[in-house]
């Protein structure tokens, strides 16, 4: 697989979703080797399709040789930010829609960082001031929020300032992996909120 798709597939693996609370250990790894593995990934290609794959696929694909399919690649390489579709009209719905399932919300939270539009950012502002969508979400939603201010190159501080801990570091975190210029401009959120 070309080096960039492996880098974006890491990336998506960072951010899995459906963690449930038992853990599977990789079967091709020798038994004294114990990797953990736990969730899915969603990789979205430009047309909006969402494919799933086991959290794990990282793992296989740097460990042991595994190919991903051409259309997955493709998704993986598919220059981001993509143009505003019928999937990211979806999930800003399901993000706005306070009667949706928690899990699903989460997930379109992280899913719209593929797009950078005015009606993805409301949803997740929408959401970033959502106590109990916050609670569940760890720093996701702040994560997708850094994404889109990394792209913009620039931070808004009141929103910055005026957000939940755990949005905040999710923010914070984002801008120190990709724009660390950005985040030395940042305070530093309160501690214990960092998860
Ligand atoms: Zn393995």
């Amino acid at each position: 697989m070309p080096e960039s798709a492996v880098q974006q597939l890491i990336r998506e693996c960072s951010r899995a979703r459906g963690v449930s609370l038992g853990t599977h250990y990789c079967e091709l790894c020798p038994p004294h080797v114990q990797t953990p593995g736990n969730g899915e990934v969603h990789i979205i290609s430009a047309d909006g399709t969402i494919f799933c794959a086991p959290q794990m696929v990282g793992h296989y694909v740097t460990a042991h040789d595994y190919v991903l399919p051409p259309e997955t690649v493709d998704a993986l390489m598919a220059p981001r930010p993509f143009t505003w579709n019928d999937t990211a009209e979806r999930l800003s719905a399901i993000l706005h829609d306070e009667h949706s399932e928690v899990g699903w919300r989460v997930d379109a939270a992280m899913d719209l960082s593929n797009w950078q539009d005015a009606r993805a950012w409301t949803a997740l502002l929408h959401a970033s001031q959502d106590e109990a969508l916050v609670e569940v979400s760890d720093m996701q939603i702040g994560i997708s929020m850094g994404i889109f201010w990394a792209r913009q190159g620039r931070v808004d501080d009141a929103i910055y300032d005026s957000s939940l801990p755990q949005v905040r570091w999710g923010i914070y975190r984002e801008m120190q992996r990709s724009r660390p210029d950005l985040a030395t401009g940042l305070k530093r959120p309160p501690d214990g909120y960092d998860y």
